[in-house]
């Protein structure tokens, strides 16, 4: 591998370097054949990173067991493999370490250990170039990518994998609160960084939240912390017992309403046999694409209007442990959740106020020192503050994801043009495709997608 910055043609550009894009080079270069020439574009290497593997802090815990992190389809062990090869665990026996969420920074790591062995084992050659693709050009003889460095390079395909952003705080003033006192959850060191005995206000109560009250709590915080959030819904955690024997196919011909239905009366019966609700839902876990395709678009939006607050906490668990902290800083008193949503953010000598209306529009305040904005994964493309996607969507060679969410791509994820025209040669991996299949964030969606990119590419 080397790391590069010489403009170059290549045989294939993959657009990001976080677990998605990581993937996708490892694909290649397994299934490569011949001396292809493959291009990766990050800005923030190491590779493998992305937004969730850039964390160093041992608290923060993956929120799937190790046992189902392999990061390739045809390899299901492979992940665990890796741990054990590591002896990162010499205290667990291998079935043990299946079933536990470990820390989140091993999985770079690992990420980056099988991309080097693949390029020692493939005939293509990787580049790494340090920089961000900020437009793209689709041409007969290839797809030209501008780099930030004004570099252009020439690819036969190119694979998009830039990932998630964050949403900014959505609040009147946040933009004019100074750094340190308006800290974003994935600055996972500014948010250790945050002093001890400070009060600080979380917004958003997601699985970043989670993030940000563990490494308070792993730095030391003494602190009360606030949490507020538009829903007021904590994470939940996952369980263990045993696994839900239902046939989940039925609900793909019911509509939203009967489906939530039959899935609540699933939830009640395994719950009469002692199997936790939580075994329920990893039963659809895999049918989580076909359960969106097969909505009615009413449906679908009825789903993102009214239900999705409530399907996250259920679909997106979090480890127990990390869930048993939660609530015992809830029990302490020094963790307060507020419903309510956020309206103005305003800083004043060491304080920062915020004010938000509660479900009955009456106003309340919050008076800490320090913000973390928690509101989670921005799923509107135009909004993810990336050049890249703002140049796609403005040229029409992308056009917005059904609902405005992602981008549009086909059902072999080549991206469509704002006619609707799909391009075999620019496949959309990752987050980008949410609006098309929902469930396309996680390593168990990214794995079948990078894999069948690579096979279609080479
Ligand atoms: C805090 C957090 C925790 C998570 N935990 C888990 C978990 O435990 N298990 C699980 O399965 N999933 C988890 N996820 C889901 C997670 O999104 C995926 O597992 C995975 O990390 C997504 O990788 P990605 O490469 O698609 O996106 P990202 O991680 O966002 O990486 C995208 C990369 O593309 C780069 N990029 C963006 N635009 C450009 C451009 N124009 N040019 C060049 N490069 C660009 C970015 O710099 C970035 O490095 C978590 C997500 C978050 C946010």
């Amino acid at each position: 591998m080397t790391i590069s910055d010489q403009p170059q043609a290549c045989d294939v550009a993959i657009i990001g370097g976080g677990a998605a894009g990581t993937l996708a080079a490892i694909g290649v270069l397994r299934a490569a054949t011949a001396a292809l020439r493959v291009v990766i574009v990050e800005p923030q290497l190491p590779l493998g990173r992305g937004v969730a593997y850039a964390t160093r802090h041992p608290e923060h815990l993956l929120n799937v067991p190790a046992g189902k992190m392999s990061g390739f389809p045809d390899r299901p062990d492979d992940f665990l493999d890796y741990l054990v090869e590591q002896r990162a665990f010499p205290q667990l026996q291998r079935d043990a370490l299946a079933r536990t969420f470990v820390p989140r920074l091993h999985y770079a790591g690992y990420l980056r250990r099988r991309l080097q062995q693949a390029v020692d084992a493939s005939p293509a050659q990787l580049d790494v170039r340090a920089g961000r693709v900020v437009a793209l050009e689709r041409h007969a003889d290839g797809v030209v990518l501008q780099l930030d460095s004004g570099q252009p390079l020439l690819a036969g395909r190119v694979a998009l994998c830039s990932g998630n952003a964050l949403r900014p705080l959505p609040a009147r003033g946040a933009g004019a609160v100074a750094a340190g006192k308006r800290v974003e959850a994935w600055d996972f060191d500014a948010v250790r960084g945050i002093p001890t005995n400070a009060d600080v206000a979380i917004v958003g109560s997601g699985l970043s939240m989670a993030d940000s009250v563990v490494s308070l709590a792993a730095a030391g915080h003494k602190g009360h912390v606030h949490v507020l959030s538009r829903h007021a819904l904590l994470p939940l955690p996952h369980a263990a017992g045993p696994a839900a024997d239902y046939d989940p196919q039925p609900l793909l011909a019911m509509p939203l309403r009967q489906r939530l239905r039959m899935l609540r009366r699933h939830a009640a019966e395994a719950a009469l046999r002692g199997i936790p609700w939580q075994n329920v839902m990893e039963r659809i876990r895999p049918l989580g694409q076909a359960l969106w395709q097969s909505l009615t678009p009413d449906d679908q939006r009825r789903f993102l209007r009214h239900v999705v607050r409530y399907w996250d906490v259920h679909r997106h668990r979090i480890a127990v442990p990390v869930h048993a902290q939660l609530m015992e800083l809830r029990r302490q008193g020094r963790l307060h959740l507020h419903r309510g949503r956020l309206e103005t953010v305003v800083a004043e000598g060491a304080c920062v106020h915020l004010v938000a209306l509660d479900p009955r529009r009456c106003p309340f305040q919050l008076d800490v020192q320090c913000v973390i904005n928690a509101t989670g994964v921005e799923m509107r493309a135009q909004a993810m503050r990336n050049p890249l996607l703002q140049q796609l969507l403005g040229s029409g060679i992308a056009r917005p994801g059904p609902h405005g969410i992602g981008v549009d791509s086909s059902a072999d994820g080549s991206l469509l043009d704002a006619e609707g025209v799909a391009d075999a040669r620019i496949r959309v991996v990752g987050s980008l495709r949410i609006g098309t299949l929902w469930e396309s964030l996680a390593i168990p969606e990214l794995r079948v997608q990078a894999d069948d990119v690579a096979h279609r590419f080479v």
